[in-house]
């Protein structure tokens, strides 16, 4: 009966909604929680957040940042200070009102992002332009009170990482918000090997309290966009509410620039959906708890040979790779590759008493299923050589289908027509207003996803709904 297992997960192409829930619960990525719209992030999960930590954990460094941590919880008045800000978050936040069995003199919300409570304490910090520029991350959980939720794509409380930054300049802030939208489009191409458009979001669309947000949105097999990470130009919105003011080299009293960006657990969601097939997840090799696995394969009579082996492989390969030795005995080879390819392991290894014969391992890869035998005197240079190209491959695939489905369309009803039944992202041009913005809206499900830099400027063109002049070309699509 546990051979059947596998077989409960639907078929990806005919429900991938069902398709998703069902690998993620068969995987162990996360299960529900007891209370409504939560979810618990299980082993298997929480190791690919500690390996997305890690991997853009090394970036913000890299480039100046550092970590710090905020409490949860933010003062009702810090919240209300940003009058855009509070109206954006209002409809979603968790408020504490007791303490014990006291009630408090002011409620507390429980964060739904942080910068109210940051900019409170830049405001302490920030004195002159020898203070500037803060850059100052923190890795957290947020609480978004959400009406209808899906695990790791939207939950009441996830996992992210918020950076806040304040700058003595426009300019300066301007550009790290730039590389910041730059460093989540190399790791979520590069790591998560899934393609991504980046750009501008429109103002409908912005961050609540931004000047300009910025975005990188990837897309899903059923042909809907996922904002896969924001960047914000807070301009000097957040620091008029929260008088950070400085004194600059020419010794005026001046406001400061301020951004803030973040990624959340939503990228495992995006991972999942973007890289499984019907058989379960496909990791990519960067971000996969287990890198590979090996499967020893015997008969009674070669039993301790295949897995001693196995032990000497298991001990050469370990000291590179993230790998695991599945020798249990409970269970038999083919149930373990079912299992272990449900889990996403991108390469499997599979050794049996021929092999030990030819001095040779079988490499069979997750996501083409390839066999290639590989002599044991240069299996850590080719896992090496393999679980790139798997990489590269899964990357290229998520590619090809992202570009395949980026569409122009000619006019407003081929616009509409595409959306209805291909879906993915409709490049058209946009004349700025809301108005039409809506209608699209309204008319077709599908938003700006984004403007992106070469869209920003536009001669001659026509809106695609209103055709009077344009000034953007935009990407629509229906989204998460
Ligand atoms: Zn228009």
């Amino acid at each position: 009966m546990e051979e059947k297992l596998v077989k409960e997960v639907p078929k990806k192409s005919e429900n991938l909604s069902q398709w998703y829930l069902e690998v993620i619960r068969r995987a162990e990525l996360a299960d529900y929680a007891p209370m409504k719209g939560m979810m618990v992030i299980r082993p298997s999960g929480y190791a690919i957040w500690e390996n997305i930590q890690r991997l853009l954990d090394r970036r913000f460094k890299e480039t100046g940042h550092v970590n710090a941590y905020f409490p949860l919880f933010i003062p009702e008045s810090f919240l209300k200070k940003e009058a855009e800000h509070v109206e954006g978050f209002a409809p979603e936040v968790a408020w504490v009102t007791k303490g014990g069995s006291e009630e408090l003199q002011e409620p507390l919300a429980v964060r739904p992002t942080s910068e109210a409570i940051i900019c409170a304490m830049y405001s302490k910090w920030v004195r002159s332009w020898r203070d500037l520029p803060i850059l100052i991350n923190q890795w957290a959980n947020v609480v978004r009170w959400e009406k209808v939720t899906r695990p790791f794509l939207r939950t009441t409380e996830f996992l992210w990482q918020e950076g806040h930054t304040v700058h003595a300049t426009f300019e300066d802030a301007q550009e790290e918000v730039l590389r910041i939208l730059n460093i989540y489009r190399d790791f979520i191409e590069n790591d998560l090997a899934i393609k991504v458009y980046a750009g501008r979001k429109s103002d409908r669309e912005k961050f609540a309290g931004a000047l300009y947000t910025y975005t990188v949105e990837a897309l899903m097999p059923d042909g809907k966009a996922l904002q896969a990470g924001t960047s914000h130009n807070l301009g000097q919105n957040f620091s008029r509410a929260f008088e950070i003011r400085f004194e600059d080299k020419d010794q005026e009293l001046k406001y400061a620039w301020q951004t803030s960006w973040g990624v959340s657990t939503r990228l495992i969601g995006a991972t999942v959906m973007v890289h499984g097939d019907d058989d379960g997840l496909i990791i990519p090799p960067k971000v996969a708890p287990h890198q590979m696995v090996i499967v020893p394969i015997y008969k009674a009579k070669d039993k301790d040979e295949v897995l001693s082996k196995g032990e000497n492989i298991f001990a050469s390969l370990r000291e590179k790779f993230r790998v695991v030795y599945d020798s249990r005995e409970e269970y038999t080879p083919g149930w373990k590759f079912a299992e272990w390819e449900m889990r996403g392991v991108p390469l499997r290894i599979e050794l049996g008493p021929r092999d030990i014969q030819k001095n040779q391992v079988v490499f069979v890869r997750r996501d083409t299923r390839e066999k290639i035998s590989v002599p044991m005197d240069s299996l850590v240079e080719r896992a090496e050589e393999v679980l790139a190209q798997i990489q590269k491959d899964l990357f290229s695939r998520s590619e090809a289908f992202t570009l395949e489905n980026t569409r122009e369309a000619k006019n407003y009803q081929e616009m509409k027509e595409i959306l209805e039944e291909k879906r993915g992202f409709v490049v058209a041009p946009w004349c700025g207003e809301e108005e039409c913005e809506l209608k699209v809206k309204e008319e077709t499900k599908a938003t700006i996803r984004l403007i992106p830099p070469e869209g920003e400027n536009v001669e001659g063109e026509k809106c695609i709904v209103c055709g009077r002049p344009a000034k953007h070309v935009a990407y629509f699509a229906r989204s998460y």
